[in-house]
């Protein structure tokens, strides 16, 4: 990859605002009607692993209609470079839904009277976590509202439960992601002892005054303290961060330059970018405020193709918000990670899987358009020529915060992330998979072991005879 310093208007120091908002609306502005050729180069470079600067963000921007269809194809070429037919399959759990803030398009804020709150008990957590595993799950991301019940020893505590609950055959999470409000560097550096993998924040939109519009009460008023919040957990020690924009607060194509320029920000005063972007686009929530930036279908799936271009090496993360059609589509086009079997109703994992012992369930957060179990999900995927993972090998092996590692040594990815895949593939296969899943599944295990190097494969294949004869957690 080749880097090329980027100077902007504001400079990047660890823990201070790096938005320029006029900045970024002249750069768009420059560039809104971009040529075909301007578009090429952009392109061109991005394909020779450039890192692009903000103002090639803004030329891929303004493309115009004829000119997109190459930089989706480019985007396409550029993520099965890249991540081959990989799919991180992971669910959200939603601990709890007390919230001091109130933010306009969420049905958990605080002034929103038809939301029932509950946060779940230490036994409560153990028995939504059991629910996972037995669907097979391996990889967790936490949610919980922003309130003082939440605290930093809170967060660690209910992190340790979730590690420590065990089922048959294989139950186990292996990596326990969170998305929590921010916290100082001494709070980060508390959940982080207690083993997280990624710590998840996003800005919800980077324009100053949109902010302040949806944003009406609580401490997640404060913009810097949100925008700053992850280099504090970087400070921390956190290598894993992952950032995001909600898409509709205001024009989509500002956000991407936020992300990117979010991205700029961390590489500058880390070495290391975000581990993850989400880009959620807002969806219905109770007594809640409508996208005033609706995004289409067909700009929401080229923000990812911009975005795959422009941050190859960080996971884009696309989540059960969106419809089954446009989760499938957008795959194609540079997403890495998506959710299955999820559930946003607090307490409902456990419910759904022992009906009749239903307790009250907390209201949701918004609502979901994608109710496919995981194993229909793993079906899908397959069946469609991608390989899904549940692999977590590189943060147990201290492989943390690694992009530049990606970037510098070739053959990385191949050489770990592809035999990891088909390893926690097998393993849910022999253990959860319904019997036409397994048959996909080891189909698709046997095209991917094709695209290995032979020494890589053979060492593969002695593993999965491993794991089919019982073995569990192998992984390179
Ligand atoms: N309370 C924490 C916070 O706000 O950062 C974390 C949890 S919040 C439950 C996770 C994310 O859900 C938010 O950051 C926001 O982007 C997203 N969200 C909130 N309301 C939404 C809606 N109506 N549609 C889609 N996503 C929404
Ligand atoms: Fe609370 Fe987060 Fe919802 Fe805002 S988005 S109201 S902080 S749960």
């Amino acid at each position: 990859m080749i880097f090329h310093p980027q100077t902007y208007s504001l400079p990047d120091r660890a823990g201070e605002p790096f938005i320029d908002s006029e900045e970024i609306e002249t750069l768009l502005e420059a560039h809104a009607a971009a040529s075909a050729s301007e578009v090429e180069a952009v392109v061109a470079r991005a394909m020779g692993r450039e890192r692009l600067a903000l103002r090639d963000v803004a030329v891929l921007l303004g493309a115009a209609d004829d000119d997109r269809r190459r930089v989706l194809e480019a985007a396409e070429r550029l993520k099965r470079e890249v991540y081959g037919e990989r799919i991180v399959l992971f669910a959200p759990l939603y601990v709890g839904n007390r919230c001091t803030n109130r933010c306009a398009y969420c049905s958990f804020r605080a002034d929103n009277p038809e939301t029932v709150r509950r946060t779940l008990a230490d036994t409560e957590i153990r028995r939504e976590v059991e629910a996972l595993q037995r669907a097979g799950h391996k990889r967790l991301i936490l949610v919980y509202g922003e309130h003082p019940d939440y605290s930093p020893e809170y967060i660690a505590h209910t992190v340790r439960t979730t590690y420590g609950v065990r089922t048959a055959p294989a139950g186990e999470i292996r990596r326990v992601n969170i998305n929590a409000a921010p916290l100082t560097v001494e709070g980060f550096r508390t959940v982080r002892e207690a083993g997280i993998g990624t710590y998840q924040i996003f800005q919800e939109t980077y324009h100053r005054e949109a902010y302040a519009h949806y944003h009406l009460g609580g401490l997640k008023r404060d913009y810097d303290w949100r925008l700053t919040a992850l280099d504090r957990a970087m400070e921390a020690g956190i290598d894993d961060v992952g950032l995001g924009a909600l898409l509709g607060l205001h024009d989509w194509r500002f956000e991407v330059m936020g992300l990117v320029r979010h991205t700029n920000h961390l590489e500058a005063c880390f070495g290391v970018g975000p581990h993850t972007i989400s880009f959620p686009r807002i969806k219905e929530a109770s007594a809640s405020l409508p996208a005033a930036s609706p995004v289409s279908d067909r700009d929401f799936i080229y923000a990812i193709a911009v975005l795959r271009l422009a941050v190859p090496y960080t996971g884009l993360i696309l989540t059960a918000r969106e419809p089954a059609e446009v989760r499938d589509a957008a795959i194609r086009y540079g997403v890495s990670q998506i959710d299955g079997g999820t559930r946003l109703e607090i307490g409902s994992y456990a419910a759904a899987a022992e009906p009749g012992n239903e307790t009250e369930l907390g209201t949701r957060q918004f609502a979901i358009n994608d109710s496919r179990s995981l194993d229909e999900i793993v079906g899908v995927l397959t069946a469609e020529g991608y390989l899904p993972s549940f692999c977590t090998a590189c943060y147990r092996r201290g492989r943390t915060g690694e992009h530049f590692m990606e970037f510098s040594v070739p053959g990385f990815i191949k050489r770990f992330c592809g035999p990891n895949a088909i390893l926690t593939l097998a393993e849910y296969l022999v253990d959860y998979a319904s019997p036409e899943v397994a048959v996909r599944g080891w189909r698709a295990i046997g095209a991917a072991l094709e695209k290995l190097s032979p020494e890589s494969a053979a060492q593969t294949r002695l593993r999965l005879d491993r794991i089919r004869a019982g073995e569990k957690d192998l992984y390179f």
